[in-house]
């Protein structure tokens, strides 16, 4: 016999948790299910930054409780290139900031907020496929970590699972999406270190890029540009220290041992089609973003309050129209957030094959933003997020 329910969530990451809290609000049941076990999703390491919007809706609608206390609020960034500091104050041209908040820690807070509120979230099942996406009835037919045959049926089937996920191939088909690849990826590390620096330095240098970041008092995240086909065991970890200090000049790093290492492609994806019938996508399911301008999870946030607009509309008030304007007022906010991920990738990455008029145009581009109070008030608008509609704060 299938499960029955209003909406089957495919994908307990950010997009999917916070969707079936936002609906259960609003008294619409939803199951969620997730291929990994509690444990694996609490403790992946991901993003780090939040949106002002993003920490708005966490903390507002309930869903974490600990975002505004062990959060960290950053009110700047810097930029450095050409030996020289930029700060770009957040609070002085937006009046806006950003919270270093990790991904899996909202995870957390978003796994026990559901399970008290009785939410039938599902680990370790993983869905095969969605079938009849263009009926008012789909389903997604899935398997438990025995093996076991689980179908689903609902009204809406929401795919948040990511950009490996089965729910993207219902929804496109062989249609795809647009699709860039970078030459370069990060080399990402974690280590036991007090913090080298109070705000994050983001530094164009000429042996490449490099992004100084905290986690807090004694663990710090720091990446370097590095070839995707780096393998992230060939550095020992002098090497490693060398290679970022080298990009950092002006700050001396305070190292500590290396816990962590991963090398991290850099994609963007846009895919043609967020919605078949009674079948959406959202997060990177539906687009990825390169890194560098920290999108990724504040995406799948605003995907997220979009839809359960719509959601609400369709289910307790029978009104399909807001579900059909879904697609387009999504898609607005991923291309401005594509435009300036890739925008900060091209403006601080060496390209392999960059000459020195190609190095100088970037210092030039770089100082136009620093030197520029509009340049400044861009990039500070686009980095703490553009408004989400106050409606996800309503019950
Ligand atoms: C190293 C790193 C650093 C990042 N830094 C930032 C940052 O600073 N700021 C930012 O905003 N973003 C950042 N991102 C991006 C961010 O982590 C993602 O955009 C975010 O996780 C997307 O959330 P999601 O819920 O859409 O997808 P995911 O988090 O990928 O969740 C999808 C879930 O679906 C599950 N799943 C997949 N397939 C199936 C299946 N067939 N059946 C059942 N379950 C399935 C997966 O197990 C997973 O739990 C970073 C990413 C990485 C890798």
């Amino acid at each position: 016999m299938p499960v029955r329910t209003r909406v089957a969530v495919i994908g307990a990451g950010p997009a999917g948790l916070l969707l079936s809290h936002l609906l259960g609000r609003h008294g619409i049941e939803s199951v969620v299910i997730d291929s990994r076990s509690r444990e694996e999703i609490e403790t992946t390491i991901r993003a780090g930054i939040l949106e002002q919007g993003t920490v708005e809706v966490l903390d507002r609608t309930g869903a974490s409780d600990r975002v505004l206390t062990a959060g960290q609020k950053h009110e700047g960034i810097e930029l450095r290139f050409d030996g020289e500091g930029h700060r770009i104050d957040f609070a002085e041209t937006v009046g806006r900031a950003v919270w270093l908040y990790p991904q899996h820690e909202v995870l957390k807070d978003l796994v026990a907020a559901r399970l008290a509120a009785g939410q039938d979230l599902r680990f370790q099942v993983t869905a095969e496929r969605v079938e009849d996406a263009g009926t008012d009835r789909p389903r997604v037919v899935a398997r438990d970590s025995e093996g076991g045959p689980i179908e689903i049926e609902a009204e809406v089937v929401v795919g948040a699972d990511g950009s490996r996920g089965v729910a993207r191939e219902a929804v496109t088909g062989a249609r795809g999406g647009h699709f860039r690849e970078y030459p370069f990826a990060w080399f990402g590390i974690l280590c036991e270190a007090p913090p080298s620096a109070e705000e994050l330095i983001y530094s164009n240098s000429p042996d490449g890029f490099a992004l100084i970041s905290q986690r807090g008092p004694g663990v710090q995240r720091m990446y370097f540009q590095c070839d995707p086909r780096t393998d992230p065991e060939a550095y020992t970890e002098e090497r490693l220290w060398e290679i970022l200090q080298a990009r950092v000049p002006g700050t001396t790093l305070k190292e500590g041992p290396v816990f962590q290492r991963d090398v991290l492609r850099f994609r963007s994806f846009v895919a043609h089609d967020t919605r078949r019938g009674r079948v959406v996508l959202v997060g990177d399911a539906a687009h990825t973003v390169p890194p560098t301008g920290a999108k990724g999870m504040n995406l799948a946030v605003a995907d997220v309050v979009l839809l359960t607009d719509a959601l609400r509309a369709l289910l307790l008030d029978r009104d399909g129209s807001p579900l059909d304007a879904f697609p387009e007022a999504a898609r607005r906010r991923v291309w401005k957030a594509q435009h300036f991920s890739w925008w900060m990738t091209n403006m601080l990455h060496l390209r392999p094959e960059a000459d020195d008029f190609d190095r100088m145009r970037q210092i030039g581009e770089l100082r136009t933003v620093v030197e520029s109070e509009a340049g400044r008030a861009y990039l500070a608008e686009a980095y703490t997020g553009w408004p989400l509609p106050r409606t996800a704060l309503d019950v």
